[in-house]
C-alpha cells in the first residue's frame, strides 16, 4: 500500500497510491467526505499507440450511497504511426474525467460492466485510467489532416517526393 497522510488543514484525505489501488472503504462508509488521488500510471500499447511516459492522473472521489462519483482529469502522451503515411505522430491526450461507479458487484453496470474498476472497496485506478485512455483514441490518426499517404503503386510518400504513378491507382 502507498503513503496515507492528512492534508494541512485536514480538508481532504490525500493517497499516493504506489498499487494504483485506493480504499474507498471509508468514502462509501460515509467515514469521509471526499478523497483525492493522484497518481502515475504507466500504460500498455494499445491498437497502434503506444504511451512513452505514466499518465498523470488526478481524481477527486466522493461517494453518495454505494455510488463513487469519479471526477478529475488524466494526461497522457501518445505515440502512433499516421494512418496513411506511416509517419511517427505524437500528441498529448487530457481527459476530464466525470464517472459514477456503483458498488457491489451484483450493481455493476455502465461503462465499466466488464472491469474491475471497483472491485469490493477498492477503486483500482491503472484500470480505470486505462479504460478511459483506450476509449478516447481516437482512430485513423493523421500526421497532418491532408496527408497524402504512401502511393499503392510504387510505395512512395506523397508527402515528401512526386511518385510518377500521378494518383492514378
Ligand atoms: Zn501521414
Ligand atoms: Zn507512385
Amino acid at each position: 500500500m502507498g503513503r496515507v497522510w492528512r492534508a494541512p488543514g485536514g480538508a481532504f484525505l490525500y493517497v499516493m497510491a504506489s498499487t494504483h489501488k485506493v480504499d474507498v472503504g471509508g468514502l462509501l462508509a460515509g467515514n469521509r467526505q471526499r478523497m483525492v488521488v493522484d497518481d502515475r500510471v504507466p500504460l500498455a500499447p494499445f491498437e497502434g499507440v503506444t504511451f512513452p511516459e505514466p499518465a498523470s492522473v488526478h481524481l477527486e472521489l466522493q461517494a453518495s450511497g454505494q455510488l463513487l462519483e469519479i471526477s478529475g482529469s488524466v494526461a497522457a502522451t501518445m505515440q502512433s504511426d499516421c494512418a496513411r503515411c506511416l509517419a511517427e505522430l505524437s500528441g498529448e491526450m487530457h481527459l476530464e474525467v466525470d464517472e459514477q461507479v456503483e458498488a457491489g458487484s451484483s450493481l455493476q453496470n455502465g461503462p465499466f460492466e466488464d472491469s474491475n474498476v471497483l472491485a469490493g472497496e477498492r477503486l483500482d485506478v491503472a484500470d480505470l485510467t486505462t479504460q478511459l485512455i483506450c476509449s478516447a483514441i481516437p482512430i485513423g490518426l493523421l500526421c497532418k489532416e491532408d496527408c497524402k499517404g504512401i502511393c499503392p503503386r510504387c510505395g512512395e510518400n506523397r508527402n515528401t517526393a512526386k511518385c510518377e504513378c500521378n494518383g492514378d491507382s
